[in-house]
This record gives structure tokens, C-alpha cells and sequence, in this order.
């Protein structure tokens, strides 16, 4: 059996998990605590003020870090991007992307780092357009896996990560159990400590999940991949919409709406002679302003093998500027590279941070 990972446990749960090892005194829970995220300890040994026969058997049934950075890979396109690679206990490997925070005018930080982070080895919904769909599913990340990313990030970056976007491998709502249970630790003042609104959840439509996240009553950011604003579209590049057509999305949406904080952002990958009319333009206005949503514009970044094609650089920002002058709130913004084969929607990543962290 693989080891219990610790770092997936509220004080609680470690409490409770620390009663089944025989030692139930609440206050040994709350050190456990503080060596995992206080002092990010990567060895029972150095937890000393834990009995010696204590630590021996955490050693032996328990781990701290449920994967290993194996490749660290730097932008070349002159960002500080950094994208790496993590083996995990069964040998498979997942990929996250660190983000620093931009530095505006006159030297001003933003402040934020921030995570991109994967939900899931390989992605099952199938995207038309993406690498990690092309991929195939190959299984859930645990919520130990999810928030082990964010040390290693850390260890990798010499920094805190305070900022979270799940837009990496896989589709974070079709993981929802693991996720919700990594964002009670994320979340938590004794671990973490990342607030909800500065975490965002990207999704390719799974109404299920979405519902789910909303009766986690969290003021979680949320980003919707829609990449085509009607049926006839979605079904041609997202097979999800065959399942979860726009009938049964939209409505789940206006319920966020209703119970979420943040505007929703609607993420629109153009491709060329796919989605980039100024049909469905229009249709697209019509979706952001019956769901009071943002709407960010991501030049398609190729992907090797696939046939999609970037519209021209003059296509892109007429569609953007039918968006403005129908006072749509929305961005589009041009990445020098592609040089980081990131997840998927690392040129989307990219302006996160840039925007100040804030995911919209
Ligand atoms: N599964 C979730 C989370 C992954 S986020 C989702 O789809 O929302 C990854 C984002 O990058 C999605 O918006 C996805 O549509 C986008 N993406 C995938 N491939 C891309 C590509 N080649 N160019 C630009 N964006 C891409
Ligand atoms: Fe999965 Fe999102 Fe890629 Fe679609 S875009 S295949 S949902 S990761």
C-alpha cells in the first residue's frame, strides 16, 4: 500500500488519522500541522518536539511529498515562466507552471505569484484543439498530488505561491471529490492560507461539478472555457457540449451568478474559420451580457499534429473590438513564444498574472 500522504489533511482529519495511530491528544495534530506547512517540512525527523517512537511511526506508514520534480524548464521567450515536471509515486508525471508576478510600470510588482496547477494525468472530455485531450485520460490527481504541486512550486521558485489557477492538465470538475478536498487545505489558516479569490477554477462545461462547486459556497473565481458561443460550434470542437449542451450550461452559469461574488470569465480560444465570425461574435455578446460575464480572447496556440489554424493578428482584434464597442469587458493579448509547451492555456496563464494574479 502507498504511503498515507499527510498533506491532504485538515487539523481534524490529522486529529482523527492520528487517533487510529493511537496518540489521540488533539494538541499533537496541531504541531503535526505546523512542521507540514509552517516550517513545509520534508522530514519527520525534524519535527522534535514529536515523540521519538511518534515520528518513527509517521516515517514509517505516512509521506510529506507525494511527487518529485524531475525537469524544470525556463521561458526562453525572455518571461520568467518556468514550466515543470513532477513524477509521482505510480510514475506518472504531471506538469505545472509557475508564474511570477508581472512587473508594471516603473518597477511595481503585482505581488502575486501564481500556480498553474494540473487536476488530472491526461484529460477526458477531449478537446478538439488541446495536447492534454489529445492525450486521453489516464486518472485523477489525489488531493495530496494537487497540493503537492504547489510545494514543489515553491522548493522550485524559492518563493510562497499565493495565487492559484486550475488550468493545467485535466478537467478540475470532473475531479471534484479530490479538488474540493485539496481547496479545504489550500484554504485553511493552519495550512495554506490562499484565499477563494485567489484561486480560479477553469472549466470546459462539466454542469455536474460546476453545481457542485457552487454548493461549496466559496467565493471562488471561475473561468469557462466556451471557445464557441452556440451549439453548432462547441459540438464541432468540445465533444463535452454533446453531453452538457449550452440548454444545460447557461442556466447552471446564471445559478453561480446567483451565488457566486466574482464576475464569471469566458475563455475564447480563436481559430481560424472555426469560431472567429462576426457571427458568432455577436453571439458571444449575447452569452457575456445575459451572464454579466468577462471575456478573455486567446489567439490559438498551435499544437503540434493538430490541423488548427491562429487567425491573423488584424482577425483577432476585430473580434475583440466588436466585443469593446458592445462594452463587453475583455482581453486579448499576444505572447512573443510558444516556447513552454505548457498544460494547456499557458498564453491564457500568462495574462493572469500579468492582470494582477487575479485570474479574470
Ligand atoms: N479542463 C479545463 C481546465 C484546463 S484550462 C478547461 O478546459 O477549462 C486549459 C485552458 O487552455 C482551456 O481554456 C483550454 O481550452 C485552453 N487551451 C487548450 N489548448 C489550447 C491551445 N492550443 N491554445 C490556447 N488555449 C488552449
Ligand atoms: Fe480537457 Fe480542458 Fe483540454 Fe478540454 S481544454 S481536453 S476539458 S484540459
Amino acid at each position: 500500500m502507498p504511503p498515507t500522504c499527510l498533506l491532504e489533511y485538515t487539523r481534524t482529519g490529522l486529529a482523527e488519522l492520528l487517533a487510529g495511530m493511537g496518540e489521540p491528544k488533539a494538541f499533537r495534530a496541531a504541531q503535526l500541522m505546523e512542521w507540514i506547512w509552517k516550517h513545509r517540512a520534508t522530514d519527520f525527523s525534524r519535527m522534535t518536539n514529536l515523540a521519538p517512537a511518534l515520528r518513527e511511526k509517521l516515517a514509517a506508514q505516512c509521506c510529506l511529498r507525494p511527487l518529485q520534480v524531475v525537469e524544470v524548464s525556463q521561458s526562453t521567450n525572455g518571461s520568467d515562466t518556468r514550466k515543470f515536471l513532477s513524477r509521482m509515486q505510480d510514475g506518472h508525471l504531471v506538469e505545472s507552471v509557475i508564474i511570477p508576478a508581472a512587473v508594471g510600470r516603473g518597477g511595481a510588482h503585482s505581488g502575486r505569484m501564481t500556480l498553474c496547477v494540473s487536476s488530472q494525468v491526461g484529460c477526458a472530455f477531449g478537446c478538439k484543439f488541446c495536447a492534454s485531450g489529445l492525450l486521453g485520460f489516464t486518472r485523477n490527481l489525489t488531493a495530496s498530488e494537487i497540493l503537492g504541486q504547489i510545494l514543489a512550486a515553491e522548493e522550485v521558485a524559492g518563493e510562497r505561491i499565493d495565487n492559484l489557477v486550475f488550468m493545467g492538465m485535466g478537467e478540475p470538475l470532473a475531479n471534484i471529490d479530490n479538488l474540493l478536498r485539496a481547496l479545504e487545505v489550500i484554504m485553511d489558516p493552519h495550512a495554506l492560507n490562499i484565499g477563494a479569490r485567489h484561486i480560479t477554477v477553469s472549466t470546459s462545461g462539466n454542469v455536474p461539478g460546476l453545481q457542485r462547486l457552487a454548493e461549496f459556497g466559496k467565493p471562488l473565481r471561475l473561468a469557462v472555457s466556451l471557445h464557441g458561443a452556440c451549439d453548432e460550434v462547441r459540438d464541432q470542437i468540445m465533444p463535452v457540449n454533446k453531453k452538457w449542451p449550452l440548454a444545460k450550461l447557461i442556466p447552471a452559469l446564471r445559478e453561480w451568478n446567483r451565488t457566486g461574488k466574482h464576475m464569471i470569465t469566458l475563455e475564447y480560444i480563436l481559430i481560424q474559420g472555426v469560431n472567429n465570425s462576426m457571427e458568432q461574435a455577436k453571439l458571444l455578446i449575447g452569452v457575456a451580457r445575459g451572464l454579466n460575464a468577462k471575456v478573455n480572447l486567446i489567439p490559438y496556440n498551435t499544437v503540434e499534429g493538430l490541423p488548427w489554424v491562429r487567425p491573423t493578428e488584424r482577425d483577432c482584434r476585430a473580434f475583440c473590438q466588436a466585443l469593446v464597442d458592445a462594452r463587453i469587458p475583455v482581453t486579448l493579448r499576444y505572447e512573443k513564444g510558444h516556447d513552454i509547451n505548457a498544460a494547456c492555456g499557458q498564453l491564457r496563464l500568462r495574462r493572469v498574472a500579468e492582470n494582477g494574479g487575479s485570474g479574470q
